[in-house]
């Protein structure tokens, strides 16, 4: 697997396997298939409420911890550095696991300062081997990187043909941050597997959408974790690393870009009473 290093030297897969909107009977299936489908990167969080099924699945395996790149994600913590430190504990205990590879923050609310303290402080002791955020705007990703003392090695947006982030991600790569898409098929929204432009490249390139679309990003330097629980697609979406597409293809899916969101704007201050007013341990 293609990887990528990030700020502090770390190894992170390019292509990952996503586990969102899925019960613990699917995601121990699906990440089951996964792994032996080839992936060894898996992206959970404490609010998908599946770590246990993703930690079921890893001891199933029969891999090794080191051959795995395991991610979840911090939920807004009501106040306090302990907080975050119990959450944490919480995670890697229904994972399974005694150290994670990635840890995020989910979201940029609430008291992300004093959880980005305690994440250092993880770091440090060897618990986690990178820390980042999640749906970061750039104004708080730089926030964060100006005065804290460990940058975020990755910051995982939402990103897929019609919301592209480039200039975004021109400004993560100045920063040393990673950039990490949610949702590459953007659920399939707006149509983006019959999108004429998208179909046109796959027929020239005798692949499929997804393909092109995971192509097109790793080709941009962007992680992908897309998320199916179908066995064919698992293989499909990994199948990605012997085709190139030409600066031509790369221009056209630019072409693509809406210029919002498909899902929720972080910025809306609905949404940001919404997700503060959920709490996951
Ligand atoms: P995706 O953009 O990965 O789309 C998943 C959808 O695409 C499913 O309906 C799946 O159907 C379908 N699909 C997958 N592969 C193919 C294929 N080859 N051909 C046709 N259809 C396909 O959505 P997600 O929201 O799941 O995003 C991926 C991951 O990103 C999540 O699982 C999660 O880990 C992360 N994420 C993070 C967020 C955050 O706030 N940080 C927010 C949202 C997601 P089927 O399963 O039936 O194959």
């Amino acid at each position: 697997m293609q990887t990528t290093t990030l700020n502090n030297g770390i190894e992170m897969p390019v292509l990952g396997f996503g586990v969102f909107q899925l019960d613990a009977e699917q995601t121990e299936r699906a990440v089951s298939d996964a792994l032996e489908a080839g992936y060894r990167s898996i992206d959970t969080a404490s609010g998908y409420r599946n770590e246990e099924a993703v930690g079921r699945a890893i001891r199933n395996s029969g891999l090794s911890r080191g051959e795995l790149f395991i991610t979840t994600k911090l939920y807004v913590q009501n106040a306090g550095e302990e907080n975050t430190k119990r959450a944490f504990e919480a995670s890697t205990e229904r994972l399974g696991l005694n150290y994670l590879d990635l840890y995020l923050i989910h979201q940029p609310f609430g008291d992300y300062y004093s959880e980005w303290r305690a994440m250092q402080d993880l770091h440090k002791e060897g618990r986690i081997r990178a820390i980042g955020v999640s749906n970061f705007p750039a104004d708080r990703l730089i926030d964060l990187v100006v005065n804290n003392e460990i940058t975020p090695a990755v910051n995982q947006v939402e990103t897929h043909p019609f919301r592209q982030n480039c200039d975004y991600h021109e400004l993560m790569c100045a920063e040393g941050v990673q950039m990490e898409s949610w949702a590459p098929f953007a659920q399939g929204k707006n149509n983006l597997f019959g999108n004429p432009t998208l179909t046109a490249l796959a027929e020239a390139h005798g692949r499929s959408v997804a393909q092109v679309v995971l192509r097109w990003m790793i080709q941009r330097g962007v992680v992908v974790i897309p998320k199916t629980v179908r066995r064919d697609r698992m293989a499909e979406n990994l199948d990605v690393f012997d085709f190139s597409l030409t600066d031509d293809d790369m221009k056209r899916i630019a072409g693509l870009e809406v210029g919002s969101s498909q899902f929720f704007d972080h910025a809306d201050t609905d949404v940001v009473r919404q997700l503060s007013a959920l709490r996951f341990d």
